[in-house]
């Protein structure tokens, strides 16, 4: 079986070609077009698709899609997207679509969740029972394996954690959701910039006051950069980002015993500055028995989304073709 990983994002589309045993055979990343209309942006996927089916004419082709937003997984619907700057793609029917011009029912999930399943295939290799995917990079994402299985839900919008809420709904940062309050606001990139603002103001004179006044942009890797630096300011930003990050873990933990915990995404590059502070809110938890063993692991693997959208297309087949 040939799976084939789609990765939509607002800015590229990152395509992957895998054999059953995980190996990636093709990567393409082409930019989001949004010159032919959503229709047309498809079509250039489908293309890809069916290219793909006719370099392996002998073997089944399974295809996997990873949205970015409100995802109903079961009919392949994307609700929801403010990423994608498309006209009336609100309900989006991608699977019906991609159907349409390539013969295969693709299998649609927010990309976040195949995320979370190509860092269980890949980086656990399907050990833990339990596991919490948490994706930190501009947005705070998540997926949920529960019993060995993909979990996405009701509605395919299990895994939010980002939107959970760590400090007041009332007084809290605003998110870029609408709501005051969420682990987003504190810990996702604009939350982070956030901090380093109100941080600078009060010490201007310091290593990362200077460094973010050189640069032109704002980026995460300057506090890093500036915390490598020793630089009291950056040190207290990502321990804090650690803090928060911890409640906003602890409070899943507590609601689903996880076994593991794994971070990935961009952010995630900065964890030998956060974990301590993280680690400490863990341990430091009343209700104990949850965090003794849960195991806290780092990913970083730019593929992930991709790679974990082929390989639960070709985890769901297989498992499809042995019960026909
Ligand atoms: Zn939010």
């Amino acid at each position: 079986m040939i799976g084939i990983g789609v990765d939509i994002g607002g800015t590229f589309v990152k395509l992957y070609v895998m054999n059953e045993r995980g190996e990636i055979l093709r990567k393409e990343k082409i930019e989001t077009s949004y010159e032919h209309g959503a229709e047309g942006f498809l079509k250039q996927i489908a293309d890809f698709i069916n290219q793909t089916k006719a370099q392996y004419p002998d073997q089944q082709t399974a295809v996997g899609v990873g949205a970015p937003g409100d995802v109903d997984n079961q009919r392949g619907v994307l609700r929801y997207n403010p990423n994608l700057k498309f006209k009336d793609v609100d309900d989006w029917p991608l699977a019906d679509i991609l159907q349409r011009h390539t013969g295969i029912r693709p299998h649609v999930a927010n990309d976040a969740t195949l995320a979370a399943w190509g860092v269980y295939e890949r980086v656990l290799n399907r050990q833990g029972t339990n596991v919490l995917v948490v994706t930190l990079g501009t947005g705070v994402g998540g997926g949920l394996i529960l019993n060995k299985e993909l979990y996405q839900g009701s509605n395919g919008t299990a895994g939010e954690i980002g939107h959970t809420k760590i400090a007041s709904v009332k007084n809290g940062p605003q998110c870029g959701c609408g709501a005051r309050g969420c682990l987003e606001a504190f810990v996702g990139t604009i939350g982070i910039k956030r901090r380093v603002m109100e941080g600078i103001l009060e010490h201007p004179q310091s290593i990362l006051a200077k460094m973010v006044e050189q640069e032109k942009n704002f980026k995460i890797e300057l506090v890093s950069r500036a915390a490598e630096k020793g630089c009291p300011l950056a040190l207290k930003i990502w321990e804090d980002t650690g803090f928060f990050l911890g409640i906003g873990i602890s409070n899943c933990v507590l609601g689903l015993d996880t076994d593991t915990v794994v971070l990935t995404g961009g952010v995630s590059g900065a964890a030998k500055y956060f974990l301590p502070s993280l680690e400490n809110v863990l341990h430091h938890q009343q209700i104990q028995t949850p965090f003794k063993k849960l195991k806290l692991v780092v990913s970083q693997d730019p593929n992930i989304g991709g790679v974990g959208a082929a390989m639960y297309a070709i985890y769901r087949e297989t498992k499809t073709n042995l019960t026909k």
